[in-house]
Order: C-alpha cells, then structure tokens, then sequence
C-alpha cells in the first residue's frame, strides 16, 4: 500500500465534479421561494420521482418511487414537473465554468464530468484543495447551484471523494491518504460495485474496501474478472481508467445481440430491437452525437441475415424518430416463416450535436426535449443498475407499411 509515499504526491490529479440533487438545485435557482422546503421533481411523463432535496429524501423518498407513494410520504413537499430544456442550459454553464480549469475535462453525464488537473497547481498559484474549492465557489456564484467535488489520483477515488462529503464539499485524497480514506467508506460507496458484486465478495470474506485492497489480485479477478482488477488498481492509486476526452468520431455504433433463442416470434424480436433502439439513441444523447443513417438488421438461423435502412432528412438521437424508423423497418423485413436468432441496430453517418445546431434549431430543439427522457433513464439507471427503468415495448406490430402506427412508449421501473 501507498505509505512510503510522501503526503503531496500526486502522480495524477484527477478532479470528480458532481452537482447536488441537480434538477431540484436548477428549480431552486428560479424559484428562490421554495429554497428550504422539501421539493420533488417528477418525469416526463409525471409517474415517477427522479429528483429530490435532502430533506425529501431524509423522509424516505427515492428516485425511481411512485409519485402517488411519494405523496403518501411527504404530502407537504412541492412536485414540479421536470423541464429538462432549463436543466441542460444550467449543465452547458456549469461546464463551460469547468472547462477553465482545465482542457482535459470529460462530460460523463448532465451534472458531473471530470477534469485532469495534472499540473494545474503552478497555473493557479494553489494547492489542488483551493483550486477545488475555486471550481465549488465559481459554480455557485455563477450558475446558483452547489457541486461535490474530489480530487484524488485515479477516477475511481476522485468520484468517491465527491461523495464523500456532499452536498457543497470538497475532499482530497492524495495518495498517501487513500488507505485512512478507505477505512471511512463502504463496499457500496465503490463505483461499479453494486448490490451482486457485493454479495459475491461478502461470500469471499471482503466486507470493505481495505479488505478489497489487501486481497490478492488473483482473488478479484477470479470474482468480479477484468472490471474488478482495474477498480482493484484504482483504489491502489494506480489510474488504468483515464479520462475519455477528445473522442474521435465514431464511424457507426451498434447495438445487437443474439436472442437466446431461435425465434419466429415477431413480438419477442420487437422486443429486443426496442431494448437495442434505447441503448443506441442512449448512446447518441449522452456523447452529444446525431445519427444520419440508420440501420436494422435480423440474423436468420441459417446464419444470413437481412436488413434495411432509412437515411433521415436530418441528422437526429431522438429516441422516438429512431424507434419509428425501426418499426418501419421490421415491418418490411419480417417474414413469419423465417426463424430469427439475433438482431440489432447500427447508426450511421455520425455527426457531433452541437455542429449541426444553428441550421437545425427547429428541429433539434423537438429532439433536445425528447433526448431529456434518456438522460433521466440514463441516470436513473446510472444509479441503481441496468434497467432500473426501460422503454416498455408498448407497440402493436403494423400489418403493413402503409398501416404503420406508432405509440408512445412508456416507461415501467423493474
Ligand atoms: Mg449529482
């Protein structure tokens, strides 16, 4: 472990800005009359709670719950639809806020990103503790919200060190620090592991992270595979998972997989290629890329396959112009005699989103509300595991192209 070193090194400095409960902050800022009481923001569609302020959570509300629930909890809090139009300016500004702190910055969702601030301490004049609490109060006075903020030596422990002391805090790991950090935290406070791995490790006698840090490599490996050795080497202070900055445009992106199952089952083939679509436009909304053409493909069990694609009059990641253009799809390739063993989508002709938005802006601007669904599924799922929440296959398959009808999906919690 990481004693003989001295209490400034750092080999790296990487920052993990999180902003606290970030669509309740956002109403906050407009509406300063409601700072104080418990406030709830509610999903696009009303049914469910994806935002709260600590004081609704303390009562016991949790995102992902119910609205009618929440209710019965907390029928003196303020609900408010959520209007994720004001949330992505207020997450434009608190980036670009960000960005002066450092080039190197990752935008890994709405309202957290990293920033290297490898050798930011001589451009400040600061230690990485100021340069932190400058990032914490620039936001504040500048955007009306409050941050997290953690800078340790790898990606791992900076996000755990914005939570550590959240909300408008700031905690410093260096690396001679990470064990006494360590012994503070959980098993559940370790980015990537969630409830099963945590079982499993309990199993192995690892009941906290020292216990993961003083386990053979070997062990975790054998546990949790190649995820479980790069979180072990990271809680070491040793950085294998950099930031991703400055992607190189993808040339497609795909999402497919087999079915299980062969499968004649139009229902089921359905199915998968909506779970499919919801990665994909997922994907496209969260690196801020569009899609000009888009392509479906099935597997047939004699291991050809068929496809079809639509080249859209503008480039787009909205979840509903890409799930319809699939449906239309399915439509033409589907034939009840054959028998189906995989199935996907790939995206075509990728463009960066924030290149094609002057020209675009009447459009981009029905996509942007639409993208705002994903971005909470996405959260939500962030937090609480794959498929939390997903589009529910709420289509009735079209008997013909001509007869396409398109419904609105739902979304259902697990
Ligand atoms: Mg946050």
């Amino acid at each position: 472990m990481p004693t003989t070193q001295d209490a400034n090194h750092w080999s790296n400095a990487i920052a993990h800005i999180d902003a606290d409960c970030f669509f309740a902050s956002c109403e906050l800022v407009r509406r300063p009359e409601l700072i104080g009481s418990p406030l709830c923001i509610l999903s696009s569609q009303d049914a469910c709670i994806v935002a709260k302020t600590y004081d609704a959570k303390a009562a016991g509300i949790k995102t992902g719950m119910p609205v009618w629930e929440a209710k019965k909890l907390m029928p003196q809090a303020t609900y408010l639809p959520a209007d994720f139009g004001f949330y992505g300016l207020l997450s434009e500004k608190m980036f670009s806020i960000l960005r002066r702190y450092s080039p190197d910055m990752e935008i890994y969702s709405i309202d957290e990103g990293f920033l290297d601030l490898g050798g930011t301490r001589g451009l400040w004049g600061k230690s990485y503790q100021g340069i932190a609490h400058d990032i914490r109060k620039a936001v504040h006075r500048e955007v009306g919200i409050t941050v997290s903020v953690g800078v340790s030596v790898t990606r791992i422990l900076a996000k755990m060190a914005s939570e550590y002391h959240k909300p408008n805090g700031v905690t410093i790991v260096p690396y001679s620090m990470i064990m006494q950090f360590l012994e503070r935290t959980s098993l559940s406070d370790i980015t990537g592991i969630g409830r099963n791995r945590e079982a499993l490790l309990r199993q192995s006698d690892i009941h906290n992270p020292v216990d993961f840090i003083n386990s053979e490599m070997q062990i975790i490996q054998r546990l949790l595979g190649k995820a479980g050795t790069d979180l072990w080497l990271e809680l070491h202070g040793k950085s294998v998972m950099g930031l991703e900055l400055h992607l190189p445009l993808p040339k497609s992106m795909a999402r497919t997989a087999s079915m299980g199952a062969v499968t004649s089952d139009r229902k089921t083939i359905t199915s998968h290629l909506t779970r499919h679509t919801t990665r994909l436009a997922t994907a496209l909304v969260n690196k801020r890329l569009l899609a000009k053409r888009l392509t479906v493909f099935l597997k047939l069990k004699e291991s050809c396959s068929v496809s079809a694609k639509t080249d859209f009059e503008y480039p787009t990641n909205n979840y509903f112009r890409l799930s319809h253009a699939v449906q239309q799809m399915m439509g033409d390739l589907y034939d009840a005699r054959s028998q189906y063993r995989a199935c996907g989508v790939i995206a075509e002709k990728i463009s960066e989103a924030e290149q094609s938005m002057p020209d675009l802006f009447g459009h981009m601007k029905a996509d942007a509300k639409q993208a705002d669904l994903l971005i909470t599924v996405d959260s939500i799922n962030k937090k609480y595991g794959r498929d939390t929440l997903k589009m529910a296959e709420a289509f009735s398959p079209p008997s013909s192209r001509s007869n396409v009808r398109f419904i609105y999906p739902t979304i259902t919690a697990r």
